[in-house]
């Protein structure tokens, strides 16, 4: 089967064909953070998630472009600069560090581009002023710029392809200014919004005066420029699905007359111990508040990606500690597979690897993967247990761990022991050279408190994890 995935234009699991001729190329966008604070787990779940498909896409050997920007001004943004007194730069560093020391902490791959919105201003100004040119944008008596939606649909486009909408509802001419408005609320919204006292310092130049981009049009400009007027894959949470991907869309066809994107793919929300996050019930949880409780960024990528992602999904301390026990099951098995393999090495055993594969080509099927991987793992035990595992096919079932794992990016590196480890290991090999016997198993106790063990190998002692 090949790969099958569900497009929320169509609202229907499809087969994922790339418009690249050869089948091999493809363009996928994510939408990034807006960095107007810490990210919350809610966020993660959307970027564990387009970590998830940019690794699958990568293990069926497509030539993946991947894409994620950074949002640094919108109108949170404007509105805590202006609280905080600081400029939009230093505000947003700070923010963006720390999300990107987060993703690395969940062990998400590097997108290829990170476009920040600010560095766009020029693209996004052109993309407006196609669409004045193609009369579908109007300018407003205070300078700013809308996006007519009577005018598009005169294009034979139609608004609304994502999210079905009450137009009969909607008052002609009515406009939004907000970058961020409800479906209830559909209108004209801004693509550029004309310099006010409250922006501060945060504006630029365009031909149509002092101004600010609209949240919708950064994404247009970037994905475009980076990806091309149509591309295979848009990607974000499902809050997103409108406006603004419903704008997105409307923009970049209204400006360019062809189809932007050919598929959709929406995460869906997340719950904290069943309940939707929020500050006053206090189940809202940044990255570093779990990290703070002793869980480890792979135990909570494991649970991110334990349940299908258009299930709303459930997270919970518990289900973490259910994640520590199905990691350390897996750590378990991979060791003794390590242990029996040796220095022997032997190509990926075949099974596992399309099992997990028939699973993921469903739609990203993750939780038939996962089952996949610990009836694999039972399997391997078992034939461990039972000594008919020669170190030929141990060599061959590590193999295909390590391949699944480039997928689901859990597993445990070996890890290396710290300068200052290995000095100590030193210091007791001297010691019981010496014949300083109780330094020497003191030290041993130290390093085995640690959590490392001595082996003895051929080049000398080194240290492993214990
Ligand atoms: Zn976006």
């Amino acid at each position: 089967m090949a790969l099958h995935l569900h497009n929320t234009l169509s609202r229907m699991v499809e087969p994922f064909t790339p418009l690249d001729p050869s089948g091999r190329k493809v363009g996928m966008y994510c939408c990034g953070p807006t960095v107007h604070d810490f990210a919350h787990i809610g966020n993660f779940r959307t970027f564990v998630f387009a970590d998830l498909v940019r690794r699958y896409l990568d293990f069926r050997g497509y030539d993946v472009t991947h894409v994620m920007n950074i949002t640094d001004v919108e109108d949170k943004i404007i509105g805590r600069v202006a609280e905080q007194k600081t400029t939009l730069t230093e505000y947003t560093a700070k923010y963006q560090e720390a999300f990107f020391a987060d993703l690395k902490v969940l062990n998400c791959t590097d997108p290829h581009h990170i476009p920040k919105a600010t560095d766009h201003i020029p693209e996004m100004i052109d993309l407006i002023g196609k669409l004045m040119e193609r009369g579908i944008a109007y300018q407003t008596a205070d300078q700013s710029i809308y996006f007519s939606i009577e005018k598009y649909q005169g294009c034979s486009c139609q608004y609304g392809r994502l999210v079905k909408l009450n137009f009969e509802e909607m008052r002609q001419g009515a406009r939004v200014s907000d970058d961020d408005y409800e479906k209830e609320s559909v209108a004209d919204f801004a693509l550029w919004k004309a310099r006010v006292e409250e922006d501060g310092e945060v504006f630029w130049p365009s031909p149509w005066g002092e101004g600010r981009p609209g949240w919708h049009i950064e994404c247009s400009a970037m994905s475009m420029k980076l990806l091309g007027k149509n591309f295979d894959l848009h990607l974000g949470g499902e809050d997103l699905i409108f406006p603004h991907h419903e704008d997105e869309i409307a923009q970049s066809e209204g400006a360019t007359g062809e189809p932007f994107v050919k598929h959709w793919l929406h995460g869906a929300h997340l719950l904290v111990e069943g309940k939707k996050m929020s500050k006053s019930i206090g189940n809202f949880f940044v990255l570093q508040d779990l990290l703070e409780k002793g869980f480890e960024g792979r135990e909570i990528r494991q649970l991110m990606i334990s349940a299908h992602y258009r299930e709303t999904f459930n997270f919970t301390l518990s289900g973490l500690e259910g994640a520590r026990k199905a990691m350390a099951r897996i750590d378990e098995c991979i060791s003794k597979l390590r242990e029996a393999t040796g220095d022997n090495t032997a190509e990926p055993s075949t099974e596992v690897i399309e099992k997990f594969t028939a699973a993921l080509d469903d739609d990203l099927n993750v939780s038939s993967a996962w089952a996949v991987v610990f009836d694999w793992v039972r399997d391997c035990n078992r034939h461990l247990a039972e000594g008919v595992m020669d170190s030929t096919a141990a060599a061959a079932e590590l193999a295909a761990w390590e391949r699944i794992d480039t997928v689901l990016g859990v597993g445990r590196l070996e890890e290396e022991a710290s300068a200052e480890l290995v000095a100590r290991m030193e210091e007791r090999t001297e010691a019981r050279a010496a014949k300083d016997f109780s330094r020497a198993d003191a030290i041993r106790d130290e390093l085995n408190t640690a959590g490392w063990v001595i082996e003895d190998t051929p080049k000398g002692p080194r240290l492993k994890r214990s």
